[in-house]
């Protein structure tokens, strides 16, 4: 499907350069158009693929182009201030070619935290589209800070967006990697996931036409009904001769043929089931997913209906839910099959509740530090029995 994208803050702006950076080197055709927001204007400067003239400096009259420092409720506001200049730069978008928007942000920090769901909710009243958002947890040693304005951000954007696709910083840190080394390899796996998966639905020149190709509209009827959603990811090599077709077509349907559907139909199924119970983009139990989209993707040798409807049966039975959709799409080139689960609508997400549970605390810590600095100033500055006078 082709989407819109804007880029709130640091995190959402490279997560959008990198996928437009994917949409070129695979020619997947997803982003449609490409926007970055933020009050930082270094950060600005350091994207690479989103053009210039599509990035946009907000609250240059309060912070001067410095950014606002993790302070989200000041990055709500100016977002709002400031929100006919980022109008300006959607006004660029052909809207009647997109199927969807989707605003990416880290939730842990200021611009995006505070401006995504500002954003959202304005491009909720003016376009009939959907307005999705791909929200970035912060890892749990970023700190209290981080911590609230995620928890506080979440439950804002959940509500403005009609669908928050989650992906959690912290299931995906490993030790000992530079923080910025860290980000590109977390990047490069979200634009994989989300890229697979928005690709679906899009037949590109040259490709195949699938059995059961994947249309845009299922991915669309799978995140309508709001909520919050998590995506799975498995993949394994195989080798793409482009002969591959031809020589079992020579090979006339005999013994090998059979063995070579049910060699398929059983990577599909393990496939399948690797990515449900792998690592998820948000880990919750897959039980209880309100619908669920399972995408297949590889060379099209290597995909087949009943694969597919195999691993569709297994995940209905995983999620209990009744509204689970399933489909190919035909990827040539990248010597890989891969199986992408959309579950959406989760609901039981113990990294949710933990992740409150820290902002609370952090919360009380930061009104008990507030309500008790005046009285500590106080008595530092003034002496014991208020012997010294102030100047004036
Ligand atoms: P903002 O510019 O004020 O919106 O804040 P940032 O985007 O710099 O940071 C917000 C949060 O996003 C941080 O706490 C990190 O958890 C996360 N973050 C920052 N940069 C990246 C990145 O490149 N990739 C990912 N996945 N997360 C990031």
């Amino acid at each position: 499907m082709k989407l819109a994208m804007i880029g709130f803050g640091q995190a959402g702006g490279k997560i959008v350069d990198k996928f437009v950076e994917y949409d070129a080197q695979t020619g997947s055709q997803i982003v449609r158009a490409a926007v970055a927001v933020n009050s930082a204007k270094a950060d600005l400067m350091g994207l690479t693929n989103i053009p210039k003239d599509q990035r946009v400096l907000i609250g240059q009259s309060r912070v001067k182009g410095h950014g606002v420092g993790a302070d989200n409720e000041l990055g709500a506001e100016i977002a709002e201030e400031d929100i006919d200049e980022v109008q300006g730069a959607i006004d660029g978008i052909p809207v009647h070619e997109v199927d969807a928007f989707l605003v990416c942000a880290g939730l842990g920090g200021g611009t995006g935290s505070g401006g995504a769901p500002v954003l959202a909710k304005h491009l909720k009243r003016i376009y009939t589209e959907p307005v999705y958002g791909l929200g970035v947890l912060p890892g749990s040693d970023e700190g209290g800070i981080y911590t609230l304005n995620a928890a506080r951000s979440f439950q804002t954007f959940v509500r403005e967006v009609d669908n928050l696709l989650v992906f959690d910083n912290d299931s995906w840190r490993k030790t000992g990697e530079s923080v910025q080394g860290g980000y590109d390899e977390i990047n490069e796996e979200i634009v994989k996931r989300f890229g697979i998966l928005f690709g679906a639905g899009e037949v590109q020149a040259g490709q195949e036409i699938a059995e059961s190709v994947v249309d845009s509209s299922e991915i669309i009827n799978t995140l309508a009904g709001g909520g919050v959603s998590t995506v799975g990811y498995a993949e394994e090599e195989v080798e793409e001769q482009s002969s591959g077709g031809l020589l079992s077509r020579l090979r006339g349907g005999g013994e090998e043929d059979d063995l070579d559907t049910a060699h398929t139909t059983n990577r599909i199924t393990s496939l399948v089931r690797k990515a449900a119970l792998g690592r998820l983009t948000l880990p919750c139990e897959i039980e209880g997913a309100e619908r669920a989209l399972l995408v297949m993707a590889g060379p099209s040798q290597y995909l087949n209906r009943k694969g597919i409807e195999r691993g569709r049966k297994w995940l209905e039975e995983q999620t209990g839910s009744m509204e689970v959709r399933g489909g190919d799409y035909p990827l040539k080139g990248r010597g890989i099959v891969a199986s992408v689960i959309l579950l959406s609508g989760v609901t039981n997400v113990p990294r949710i509740k933990e992740l409150q549970q820290v902002a609370i605390e952090a919360q009380d810590n930061l009104e008990d530090i507030r309500s008790q600095s005046e009285t500590n100033l106080h008595e530092l500055v003034n002496d014991d029995e208020d012997e010294l006078e102030s100047l004036f």
